[in-house]
């Protein structure tokens, strides 16, 4: 097998329901390889935490298996081989950032050098503040440095970029950019589509615990648009006397908005669609067809689960 297409890290037919009876995992099955980088995309709740503190071997799934290098994510030495930066990520207060940063180096058998944790995460300035006086934004770079700590062929990201100024961002997505070219995996979780779109070889987007759809960024940009599978979502703009509720109604549509006189329908039918309106509405007007824009198309396909 191609190195590129080993794979590093397994979901297969994950059910994770909660105590409280949420199925945050619904069937979901994902292959991570070597050397890619891969966005989980979903809004808020849709179950990209829970995959990846699966995936981590912090919580035990329903049913379905979890493998990572083939192992089970809570084998130690499994562990030696991964990174992680938890969405809540906490660090002792009254410890400095070069001491977060040498206790972790010290867990794993070949660390990464100090001097290589401080320039990826961008902390040059702040080395000997103490984590309970930084900004949100300087706290999670103290996270990333430590998710890195280990040299790990394997890091999971959790909302990296929340908090953090543009800039950061930047740096953020260079260092991820540099692990992938070495070989490394990183799976990142975001709920910010131009993340996903900018940094990661392949998209998987989930909703409700579910896969939506999958592919390289410009793959899910079409899908859209209906390129790649049958689904061929176009926004429909016009004009209509026609209701809200009874446009909803109509084969295909996937959302109605309405601004000033115009009416915005999403529909995944569009020419079903239009022939049933113009059938119902002969003073139609202003009709425009146009593909959604990722963001759009993204919210159109989430939206219908
Ligand atoms: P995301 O990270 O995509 O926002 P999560 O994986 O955090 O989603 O949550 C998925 C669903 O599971 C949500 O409905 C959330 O409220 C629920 N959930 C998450 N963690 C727990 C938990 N520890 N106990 C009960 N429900 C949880
Ligand atoms: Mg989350």
């Amino acid at each position: 097998m191609p190195a590129a297409m080993e794979t590093v890290a397994s979901l297969d037919n994950i059910t994770k329901r909660y105590k409280n009876g949420v199925t945050a995992l619904d069937g979901l099955s994902l292959n991570l390889r070597r050397g890619e980088i891969i966005a989980l995309l979903g809004p808020n709740g849709a179950g990209k935490s829970t995959a990846v503190k699966l995936m981590m071997g912090l919580s035990a799934p329903t049913s379905g298996t979890v493998g990572i290098f083939g192992a089970d994510p809570r084998n130690p030495h499994t562990r030696l081989r991964t990174g992680v930066m938890l969405q809540v990520g906490r660090a002792p207060e009254m410890l400095r950032v070069r001491e977060h940063i040498n206790i972790f180096r010290g867990y794993y058998p070949n660390p990464l050098p100090y001097a290589d944790l401080v320039r990826a995460a961008g902390l040059q300035e702040i080395e000997d503040r103490f984590f309970g006086q930084l900004s949100g934004g300087q706290k999670q770079r103290v996270l990333f440095a430590i998710a890195l700590a280990g040299d790990p062929d394997l890091i999971f990201l959790d909302e990296p970029t929340v908090g953090l100024d543009i800039e950061s961002r930047h740096t953020m997505w260079a260092e991820i950019r540099a692990l992938a070219a070495r070989g490394k995996t990183v799976l990142l979780t975001t709920h910010y589509l131009e993340e996903a779109d900018a940094l990661s070889h392949r998209i998987i987007v989930i909703n409700k615990g579910k896969v939506i759809c999958e592919g390289t960024p410009a793959e899910v940009k079409s899908m859209g648009r209906g390129s790649v599978t049958t689904r061929s979502v176009k926004v429909i703009r016009c004009t209509t006397t026609l209701m809200a509720d009874h446009l909803q109604a109509m084969p295909g549509v996937v959302a109605v908005v309405s601004v000033g006189n115009l009416t915005e329908i999403t529909s995944e039918q569009p020419e079903a669609t239009l022939r049933e309106m113009l059938a119902l509405d002969e003073s139609l007007s202003a009709l425009e067809v146009e593909s959604p824009a990722l963001e759009d198309a993204f919210l159109a396909l989430t939206s219908q689960n």
